[in-house]
């Protein structure tokens, strides 16, 4: 038993366990501890923005008339999850986005823990920013089974998580949020930044989602620069890629961190050449992560309006 320092909107910060642990409670100092309350604050918010934003879009009754802040969530949509609103599944997989959300909420409504650690990175080692302890032994299959074509796989989500578990070493209660203090420390890092990291950990925790996909391992991130862009398209990687008014509109494809122009080798997207197909997006914890805070920024002014 370690330190803790009980947080607002029913979340504690913990030691970190033996041998991560970052120290006594006096690492954590006062500028970190308001980045901690002001993230545990925006958390919810943001995967309840979420949840609204899917809410709209699930309703959508004529999606061809859109206005920009509709247009706004569905490139939301489509960044993220790979998802447009002609997929015949569109409905069947909102739905489920949306229960991920919800069932991060409902998680982070019955009380969590923040366990800090700290792990320098070096080279050869790099520190992460954050993870959950333990895969269920059946998490991913689960989760892809809930977004399977068939519809007699589609269970309530209990059925999903008891899939999930079974005959796993670790049971979802031992499943703990861990940050590393290291990455909060830093200027970058900041509240928005930290919830999006918390968020990106709770679907772990309470969705069983995978690290199928990084975002700052995607070519949305890496077509900023011209001269790989130019190189990919040289190389054809981009054919298949959508391009609107001169811009590249990449949902979220990878290519590998240490040569851009390579698509980097995903088991999973073996198959259709890193065009990942939606029941693949849906169980990527980033997504979900990065999706919120998209939706949390840009999407609350489209729900106003949108009504
Ligand atoms: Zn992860």
């Amino acid at each position: 038993m370690g330190w803790h320092i009980p947080l607002k909107y029913n979340a504690t910060l913990r030691e970190g366990e033996a041998g991560i642990s970052p120290g006594p409670q006096s690492v954590v100092t006062e500028p970190i501890l308001d980045k901690f309350k002001a993230a545990v604050r925006i958390v919810p918010i943001m995967a309840g923005a979420a949840k609204q934003c899917l809410g709209v879009l699930m309703k959508l009754k004529d999606p061809t008339k859109r206005d920009a802040d509709t247009q706004e969530l569905l490139y939301t949509l489509h960044k993220y999850f790979n998802l447009k609103v002609t997929d015949p599944k569109y409905p069947v997989i909102v739905a489920r986005l949306q229960t991920v959300y919800e069932q991060c909420l409902k998680g982070m409504m019955s009380g969590y823990n923040l366990y800090v650690y700290s792990f320098k990175a070096t080279p050869s080692a790099p520190s992460g920013h954050a993870y959950v302890p333990g895969t269920p032994k059946q998490g991913s299959k689960a989760l892809g089974t809930f977004f399977t074509n068939n519809p007699d796989m589609h269970w309530p989500w209990d059925q999903v998580q008891k899939m999930a578990y079974e005959g796993s070493a670790v049971g979802i209660e031992k499943r703990e949020i861990h940050i590393n203090l290291d990455y909060v420390q830093e200027e970058e890092t900041t509240a928005d930044i930290l919830a999006k990291t918390i968020l990106h950990e709770a679907t772990h925790k309470w969705a069983g989602t995978d690290d199928v996909c990084y975002r700052h391992n995607t070519v949305s991130k890496l077509l900023a620069d011209e001269d790989v862009i130019k190189e990919m398209v040289n190389q054809g990687f981009l054919e298949r890629l959508e391009r609107t008014d001169g811009k590249f509109k990449v949902p979220f494809a990878m290519v590998s961190k240490n040569n851009p122009l390579q698509p980097a080798k995903i088991p999973a997207y073996g198959l259709n050449n890193f065009q990942a197909n939606s029941a693949m997006w849906v169980k990527n914890a980033d997504s979900y992560a990065w999706a919120a805070r998209r939706f949390w920024k840009n999407g609350m002014n489209a729900l106003q309006k949108i009504g």
